[in-house]
């Protein structure tokens, strides 16, 4: 970090300055130059309150040298992070297939779906029982109910479920829940964040509609301070100005995020594009990107969909969804979900 001082800044109140960051166990290297004084300060920063010491009178501005976030950061952390639970791994250099419905209906829906996914070769299990919806008066998932039924499809097919968690006063029924997902509207709540950071669980995080990278990568930095390494980010399109996707499906997040954290990525297809005839495209893309692993919707009947029809494979596109991907990732010597 970098501060520049102001011309003229009184010795007395730079010396506090300095003393208030020494405090903080940061040593600081003054470089006087005729018209400015800089102070570089070297140490972990990453704590150093970057907007209490610009509103100090003395400061012309502050400037970070080094990413803000510590624990996700691949600079302390160079080797990747592997999550694994219930028998299944993200992150292991192959391209981990997270499938499902958007949301659970009912048993027969949800079980059949996740049977025909297993079929195909998806690794982990994804359906929704509490729903963000934009409108109160569509469909908000079943709840508590809906999570039951997804354990059926657990016990069904030995597969790890991935589900969102909504809200905290929800968490006592995540208990066998093996990956909470934070949905992108709540990629920013914090005080979930920090509450997930001590949960013991894999956590996915989803990038907010209008995020940056590293505003996904500090959400990231609150569950790893809390203690919880486990994390997954997932890129899910963001908004921008195009109409033709429901989002913007942005690739390139994969290898940006690869060289910044040592975290698995995952793509959503579906919820970037909000079209099945985009979702094998994007996949292979992904795949192609270098993605760790990708969330698919896949519904037995998307036409008769409670949420996201338009968006949802039927069980047959994501078999051949899934042989396209083979294809790509067996140039890149990687596998594709639980496909040999
Ligand atoms: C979902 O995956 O069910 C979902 C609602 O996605 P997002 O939070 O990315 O909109
Ligand atoms: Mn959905």
């Amino acid at each position: 970090m970098i501060i520049i001082l102001k011309k003229g800044a009184p010795k007395n109140e730079v010396d506090e300055l300095c003393r208030s960051i020494e405090a903080q166990n940061i040593k600081i290297n003054e470089v006087k130059g005729e018209h400015t004084t800089i102070l570089g300060l070297i140490g972990d920063t990453h704590k150093v309150d970057m907007e209490a010491i610009e509103a100090q009178e003395i400061v012309e501005s502050v400037q970070r040298v080094q990413e803000p976030y510590k624990g996700a950061n691949r600079k302390f952390h160079p080797e990747d992070t592997v999550v694994s639970v219930g028998g299944a791994s993200i992150g292991d250099g192959n391209v981990a297939v997270i499938a499902g419905p958007c949301s659970i209906e009912t048993e027969e829906q949800i079980v059949n779906t996740c049977m025909q996914v297993k079929a195909a070769g998806a690794s982990f299990l994804r359906g929704g029982a509490f729903k963000p919806r934009t409108s109160p008066y569509s469909f908000q998932g079943l709840g508590d109910e809906g999570l039951k039924l997804f354990l059926k499809a657990k016990k069904a097919t030995g597969l790890p479920i991935v589900t969102e968690l909504m809200s905290l006063a929800h968490i006592d029924l995540f208990d066998e829940v093996d990956v909470i997902q934070v949905g992108a509207r709540n990629m920013q709540n914090f005080e979930m964040l920090k509450e997930l950071g001590k949960c013991g669980k894999p956590i996915l995080l989803k990038r907010g509609l209008s995020s940056t990278i590293e505003e996904l990568l500090m959400s990231a930095e609150y569950i790893f301070a809390g203690g919880n390494t486990q994390i997954i980010l997932c890129e899910r399109g963001i908004r921008t100005f195009e109409t033709q996707t429901r989002n913007t499906l942005d690739i390139s997040a994969v290898p940006v995020l690869k060289a910044l954290t040592h975290l698995p990525i995952v793509i959503d297809p579906s919820h970037a594009t909000g079209k099945y005839e985009l979702v094998m495209p994007m996949s292979m893309a992904a795949v192609a990107a270098g993605a760790d692993g990708l969330i698919i919707e896949v519904h037995n009947n998307p036409q008769k969909a409670l949420c996201d029809g338009a968006q949802s494979l039927t069980p047959k596109h994501f078999s051949d969804c899934m042989d396209k991907c083979e294809q790509i990732a067996s140039v890149l010597d990687k596998k594709v979900g639980t496909r040999q």
